[in-house]
C-alpha cells in the first residue's frame, strides 16, 4: 500500500473527522429517539470480524494507534497476530470466526475516536439507497431488535455518509497515485502497520 506522510494526510483526515462527527450526532440522535442503549451485550459486535475498506480509515486507525505508549502498542500487535491466528483456525474446521477484536478492552474500544465507520453505525436499524436500484433496509442488531420491540422504524439513512467517505477515499487514492481497493479488518491493520514500518 501506498503511505502518506502526516502532513499530506492531515487534510483527509480532518474531513474523514467531519464525516465521523456528523455519522456520530445522527446516530446518537436516533438511538435517543428509540431509547436505545449499546451497552455491555453478550452479542459484541467487536467479535464479529467486520472488513474495512478505506485507506482513510487504515490512515487514522494508525494515527491513533502510533499515539499510544510502546507498551501498548506491543501488547496489542501481539493480541492482533493471536486474532489471525484464531481466525485462521477457526476457518480451517470450516467454522465462522468469532474472535474478539484486538483492540476491545473489557468492553471498550482502545481507540474509540479512532474507530472506522462501520463500527460508529452497527447495531441500528438503517437503510440505504443505492443509485438507480431499490432501497437497502438493514435490522439491527439482536438488542437492538429486542429493546425496540414494537415502535416503528425510525429513519436513519447511512446512504449521505457512505457517498462522503467514498468521495473522500477517491480524493485520497488519486493523491497517493493508487487504484487498488483494501479489505481488512482491525487485526490486519495492526500486523500490516508493522510489516510496512509505519509505526
Ligand atoms: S475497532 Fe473498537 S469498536 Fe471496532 S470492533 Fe474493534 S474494539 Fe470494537
Amino acid at each position: 500500500m501506498n503511505t502518506i506522510s502526516k502532513r499530506e494526510s492531515a487534510p483527509f483526515l480532518a474531513e474523514l473527522e467531519n464525516i465521523y462527527a456528523d455519522m456520530d450526532a445522527v446516530y446518537d440522535r436516533v438511538a435517543r429517539q428509540y431509547a436505545f442503549h449499546c451497552s455491555g451485550c453478550e452479542d459484541n459486535c467487536c467479535l464479529t470480524r467486520f472488513y474495512h475498506h478505506t485507506r482513510a480509515e487504515y490512515f487514522y486507525l494508525r494515527q491513533g494507534f502510533s499515539s499510544l505508549p510502546p507498551d501498548m502498542r506491543k501488547s496489542l500487535k501481539k493480541k492482533a497476530a493471536e486474532v489471525l491466528k484464531k481466525t485462521q483456525r477457526a476457518e480451517e474446521k470450516g467454522l465462522s470466526p468469532r474472535v474478539m477484536c484486538p483492540l476491545n478492552a473489557e468492553n471498550l474500544c482502545t481507540l474509540y475516536r479512532f474507530r472506522p465507520m462501520i463500527c460508529r453505525l452497527h447495531g441500528m436499524a438503517h437503510e440505504l439507497h443505492p443509485p438507480g436500484r431499490n432501497t437497502v433496509y438493514g435490522p439491527g442488531c439482536e438488542a437492538f431488535t429486542k429493546q425496540t420491540e414494537g415502535k416503528n422504524y425510525i429513519p436513519f439513512d447511512r446512504t449521505p455518509f457512505y457517498i462522503r467517505l467514498a468521495k473522500l477515499e477517491s480524493d485520497l487514492k488519486q493523491a497517493i497515485e493508487i487504484k487498488e481497493k483494501i479489505k481488512m479488518t482491525v487485526a490486519e491493520m495492526i500486523i500490516h502497520f508493522y510489516e510496512r514500518n509505519q509505526i
